[in-house]
């Protein structure tokens, strides 16, 4: 399978499952690093009906370099941001309810731990369910040049998770590859939702 074949076919899926609704999400998979471009997920489609004509090629300045009509996600400069810091090979993005709920709740915190689980091993790297996982949550914000920004520095002080929360927005995952990444995207949407569900059944305050 292409990358844009594998691209689309994960948008669907995703959007099956409930983490891309409508033209929600955007996913994105390098496809050389010398110089770096970068297969991504045109902007304004239904994710349900996105097919490999619908997958952009991007320069590391987030342009669009093939096909020469299409408009890239305005969310494409944290793909790069992403890939540049942590020489990601795929980037995926979501706007599940649980990473919307969660980014909202613990934002007084900046974010906050996921520890325990026996789902963490599903995380690159993790050998233990003891393992303590910080999700760290970024402000939202239109602008994507500040956004891009704040994730940069966010990610030179947190280098070793495997995602992050965009508050009331989403979250940001990424791999070795795509199949790593689709993983990853899995396990911390499984996460997510057991951690929500659980402090539904904590007594209020
Ligand atoms: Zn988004």
């Amino acid at each position: 399978m292409s990358p844009s074949e594998h691209l689309a076919a994960l948008s669907r899926d995703f959007h099956r499952r409930g983490w891309a609704l409508g033209t929600s999400g955007n996913f994105s998979a390098v496809i050389s690093l010398e110089p770096l471009r970068i297969a991504i997920t045109a902007s304004s489609l239904d994710k349900s009906r996105l097919a490999a004509e619908d997958i952009l090629e991007i320069d590391g300045d987030g342009n669009v370099v093939a096909p020469s009509t299409g408009r890239p996600s305005a969310e494409t400069l944290l793909h790069v941001a992403i890939v540049r810091a942590l020489n990601a090979g795929a980037v995926l993005h979501t706007h599940s309810v649980w990473s919307t709920i969660l980014s909202d709740y613990h934002r007084g915190s900046g974010g906050f731990f996921i520890e325990g689980y026996e789902m963490l091993k599903g995380l690159e790297g993790v050998k233990t369910h003891e393992h303590r996982e910080w999700v760290p949550i970024v402000e939202n914000s239109q602008d994507m040049q500040a956004l891009a920004a704040e994730t940069r520095s966010m990610l030179e002080e947190n280098p070793r998770i495997h995602g992050f929360l965009i508050r009331r927005h989403g979250m940001y995952t990424w791999g070795k590859d795509l199949q790593e990444a689709a993983r990853h995207v899995e396990i911390l949407e499984f996460l997510l939702e057991s951690v929500g569900r659980r402090q539904m059944m904590e007594p209020q305050h």
